[in-house]
């Protein structure tokens, strides 16, 4: 074990079977390296600087049906709704009010939203907030759409890679996804110019550590700009619904080993992981996370936007929110920062 782990402290990589043997067998005196050094990296490249970015959940109506999301098509007891153009301006007002100069825009795969919709919310914003950065997170699209979205000014895209074992991929998706396509447009999405983000749920059910490994490895080598990890948490309405929810102690050791394997990533504390530990943001800060993403949505958007049970901060003021977060970063010793929060690769 100290072997791999000297290895991945000096070359920032390991084989699939070292990093399988690193998460099955890593004590808890490895684990605390791990997060020192993982602390160390973020402070040495982001300071004590933690980048917050404004969600907004815009639709929860979606055309998939992951096994895992409560949002999915088939799911009949969801609530749907969607914003209208309007309505996320007036998010972005928000956010903007409260020092959010990140928006990040996410919501199922909903074709209302066309592409000439989608690129005229998105050149809104650009020309109100020109010193902004926009997100997306809406799924798969086809490569010209993609470009249409950039050129109408997004800069970063949110497609977690969800598995990075094809395998397991289909395990947890029905047929009609393809892990060839959602693979495809990652690389199409870096092509085009986007920073990209990519990621996964840990302790899904069925989910190996070597399904784990793997995914490490495809981060290590695709090198994303931003990873978003979190607990896979079971929603009522799903086949999963019984199953159990991913353990933090995992997702705080892969947040560490992320942020060794790649220290300029942007790497979030998600709400998923302040769902299943309400000290949960803290603790990914503290073991290498620097990014937070509260939520700008509407009151009634956000209570319906349920991709899993227990979703908290579902009933937070956005001001309200901020604030708490502001003394809580400043107790730990970090800072909020007003900017855009780019990777500074
Ligand atoms: N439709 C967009 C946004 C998906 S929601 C897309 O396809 O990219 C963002 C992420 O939430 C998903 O990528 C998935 O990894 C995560 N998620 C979905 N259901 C979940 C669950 N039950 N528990 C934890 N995370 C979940």
């Amino acid at each position: 074990m100290e072997n791999i782990i000297k290895k991945l402290l000096e070359t920032h990589s390991l084989t699939v079977d070292e990093y399988e043997d690193l998460i099955t067998n890593v004590n808890i005196s490895d684990r605390e390296v791990l997060r020192c050094e993982a602390v160390k990296l973020s402070k040495e490249i982001y300071g004590n600087e933690i980048y917050v970015r404004g969600l907004i959940e815009i639709s929860n109506i979606c055309k998939n049906n992951c096994y895992y999301c409560g949002i999915r098509a088939g799911n009949k007891n969801c609530e749907r709704y969607r914003l209208t153009a309007n309505d996320i301006y007036d998010c972005c007002k928000m956010g903007y009010d409260l020092g959010y100069r990140t928006f990040v825009l996410q919501g199922g795969e909903d074709l209302y939203y066309t592409d000439d919709l989608m690129a005229e919310i998105i050149s809104n914003i650009r020309k109100k907030y020109p010193g902004c950065a926009i997100t997306l997170s809406i799924g798969e699209k086809e490569k010209e759409t993609y470009q249409k979205f950039f050129d109408a000014g997004a800069n970063r895209y949110l497609l977690r890679h969800e598995a990075a074992n094809k395998k397991y991929y289909e395990t947890i998706h029905p047929k009609e996804m393809s892990y060839e396509h959602r693979m495809k447009c990652l690389l199409n999405l870096r092509d085009i110019g986007f920073q990209v983000g990519a990621g996964f749920m840990v302790g899904s059910p069925k989910q190996t550590n070597r399904d784990l490994a793997m995914d490490l490895k495809f981060i290590e080598e695709f090198k994303p700009e931003m990873c978003g990890i979190g607990p896979f948490i079971p929603h009522k309405d799903t086949i999963y619904r019984d199953e159990k929810a991913g353990s933090i102690d995992m997702v705080l050791l892969l947040l560490s080993i992320i942020r060794i394997i790649n220290p300029h990533v942007l790497l979030p504390a998600t709400t998923a992981l302040g769902t299943i530990d309400k000290e949960g943001r803290e603790k990914g800060v503290l073991h290498g996370a620097n990014v937070i993403m509260p939520n700008l949505s509407p009151s009634d958007a956000r209570k319906k936007y349920l991709l899993y049970d227990g979703k908290v901060s579902v009933n937070d003021v956005a001001s309200e929110y901020k604030n708490n977060l502001d003394k809580l970063m400043e107790s730990m010793g970090y800072k909020i920062a007003i900017s855009r929060g780019d990777c500074k690769k």
